[in-house]
C-alpha cells in the first residue's frame, strides 16, 4: 500500500517534507527547512514522524533553504540513504546548507553571549560540519533521464524553471505515478526554462505559493527601471532584499538590461552578500540548465561590484550617494541586509524593493503590509523610505501559470495535493482545479496520511 504524507509544506510555504511509503520503504521529497512564524520555526526542533534512519531515499526538487535545509539535521539524526538531485541544485544546495550552518552557529553564538536563550548553551540546528557531512550522500541524476530509487521506485527529473537546477519529480512506485511539482517558475523568463509539461500522472503534488494571485504584467524590466530613477532623483539608494541563488541573478540581468539600454549610468550596483556572488559563478558551470550565453553571464555579473567582506559592506551602509544594493535575505529574515535596513529604512528618500514571496511572520512580510516598524537586533527601526513589493520579479508562477502547469497534462489525475502555499492561496487554487479542470483536490494538513 502505497501512502503520502505532508511533513512539512502542508499549509505553509516552508518546511516541504512530502514522504512516500510503500511497505517498510521510504522516500522523502524535498527535506526543507520551517522558515518565518515562531510557532513554525519551533517545528525544526521536533522530532519527525518517521525516524531518519527508516528513510531509504531522499529526492531534492532544488536547493532553496525551505526545501533542503533540514538535509545536515536529517543526516546527523541518521538518515544513511543517498539523496538525488540535479547536478546544478547539487552545486546550489552546497552554498546554501554550508551557509545556512554558519548562520546557525552564529545565532547560536550570538544567543549564549547576550544569553537570551533559555537552553545553556543554545546550540545551533547544526553546524557547518554537518552540512558538509550531508553533502556526501548527493547522488546527481540529469534531467529527463528515467532513474531506479531504492525500494524498486523510478525517478524521472523535469524543468521547473523555478532557480537554476530546479526541477519536477515524476516518481513511479508500486503501479502509481505521482508528480511533484517542485516549486514552479514563471513562464517566458528571460533566464530559466519554462516549466516542462509531464506526459501524465496518477496524483499531482503541486505547489500554491501564488494559488490566489496574478503577477502584474507589466514589463519588469521597466518598472524596475522607474523605481531606480525616481528614487535616485530624490537623492536615495535602492535596498534589494534578494533571495541569494535565483533572485539576486535575475535582478542583476533586468538591471543589465536597463544599463545596455543606456539607463541608469553613473549609478553603483553592488551585490553585498557572498553568497549571491558564489551562485552567479554557478551559472558558467551550469549553462546548459539556463537560457543566458556564457558572453551575457559575464556582462551580467560585471555590472555589479561585489563585496564580500564585512568591512566593504559597511562602507556601502556609510556612502551617502545614491546606489542600489542587493543584498540576503529575500525576506530580510537575517543576513547583511538586516545592516542596510537599519540605514536606508528610516529615510523616505531611500526604496526598499522585495523581490519574491514573503513568508508570514518574516521582516518582508511586515514590511509589505506596511508596518511603521520593525525589530532588527533587538532594536525598534521606523519605516518610512519607500515600499515596493514587485512579485513579478518572484521565481514562482502566479496561479495562471500553476493552471497552465496542471492543465499541460495529457491525462487527469485521480487527485492534486495543493501544497506550499499559505491556507487562503491553497484554498483559492483548489477551488479553480475544481472549476477549470475538475479534478479532484485536497490540500493536506501537515501529518496527514493519505492512501494513494
Ligand atoms: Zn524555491
Amino acid at each position: 500500500m502505497l501512502t503520502l504524507t505532508s511533513l512539512g509544506g502542508a499549509g505553509t510555504v516552508t518546511g516541504s517534507k512530502h514522504l512516500l511509503t510503500n511497505g517498510d520503504r521510504r522516500i522523502l521529497i524535498d527535506c526543507g527547512l520551517f522558515q518565518g512564524l515562531k510557532s513554525l520555526r519551533e517545528l525544526n526542533w521536533g522530532p519527525l514522524l518517521v525516524t531518519p534512519t527508516s528513510i531509504d531515499a531522499v529526492v531534492l526538487t532544488h536547493a532553496h533553504l525551505d526545501h533542503s535545509g533540514y538535509l545536515p539535521k536529517l543526516v546527523r539524526d541518521g538518515f544513511r540513504g543517498r539523496i538525488y538531485a540535479t547536478a546544478a541544485t547539487r552545486d546550489v544546495a552546497e552554498l546554501i546548507l554550508k551557509d545556512s550552518g554558519f548562520l546557525n552557529e552564529k545565532d547560536a553564538d550570538y544567543a549564549n553571549r547576550k544569553g537570551f536563550s533559555k537552553h545553556k548553551p543554545a546550540l545551533p540546528l547544526y553546524g557547518v560540519l554537518d552540512a558538509e557531512r550531508a553533502m556526501e550522500f548527493f547522488s546527481t541524476v540529469p534531467f529527463d533521464k528515467a532513474v531506479q530509487l531504492p525500494g524498486g521506485a523510478t525517478l524521472t527529473f523535469r524543468h521547473a524553471g523555478h532557480i537554476l537546477g530546479a526541477a519536477s519529480a515524476d516518481i513511479e512506485w508500486a503501479g502509481r505515478r505521482i508528480a511533484f511539482s517542485g516549486d514552479l517558475g514563471r513562464y517566458g523568463d528571460p533566464m530559466l526554462p519554462d516549466p516542462a509539461p509531464v506526459p501524465e500522472a496518477d496524483y499531482i503534488v503541486v505547489e500554491s505559493t501564488y494559488g490566489n494571485r496574478i503577477h502584474d504584467p507589466a514589463d519588469t524590466t521597466e518598472v524596475l527601471g522607474e523605481i531606480v530613477e525616481r528614487t535616485v532623483k530624490r537623492g536615495g539608494t535602492v535596498v534589494i532584499p534578494a533571495f541569494a541563488v535565483g533572485r539576486a541573478q535575475s535582478v542583476l540581468y533586468h538591471l543589465w538590461k536597463l544599463k545596455t539600454a543606456g539607463r541608469l549610468s553613473n549609478i553603483p550596483i553592488y551585490l553585498d552578500s557572498p553568497m549571491a556572488i558564489d551562485a552567479t559563478d554557478l551559472l558558467h558551470a551550469h549553462s546548459e540548465d539556463h537560457r543566458l550565453t556564457h558572453d551575457e553571464c559575464t556582462a551580467i555579473c560585471r555590472i555589479a561590484t561585489y563585496t564580500r567582506d564585512v568591512e566593504a559592506s559597511k562602507e556601502i551602509t556609510a556612502s551617502p550617494w545614491p546606489k542600489v544594493v542587493i543584498s540576503a535575505s529575500g525576506m530580510a529574515t537575517g543576513g547583511r541586509v538586516l545592516h542596510h535596513l537599519k540605514s536606508f529604512a528610516t529615510d523616505p528618500k531611500h526604496t526598499i524593493l522585495f523581490s519574491g514571496y514573503q513568508a508570514a511572520g518574516t521582516r518582508g512580510r511586515a514590511m509589505v503590509q506596511g508596518a511603521r516598524e520593525i525589530k532588527i537586533h533587538g532594536q525598534w527601526v521606523p519605516v518610512r523610505a519607500e515600499i515596493d513589493d514587485l512579485s513579478m520579479l518572484s521565481a514562482h508562477a502566479d496561479a495562471n501559470e500553476l493552471m497552465s502547469w496542471l492543465a499541460s497534462f495529457e491525462r487527469g489525475p485521480s487527485r492534486v495535493f495543493i501544497v506550499h502555499g499559505e491556507n487562503e492561496a491553497s484554498a483559492a487554487l483548489r477551488v479553480r482545479i475544481d472549476r477549470e479542470l475538475g479534478w479532484n483536490a485536497t490540500a493536506p494538513r501537515q501529518d496527514q496520511v493519505f492512501d494513494l
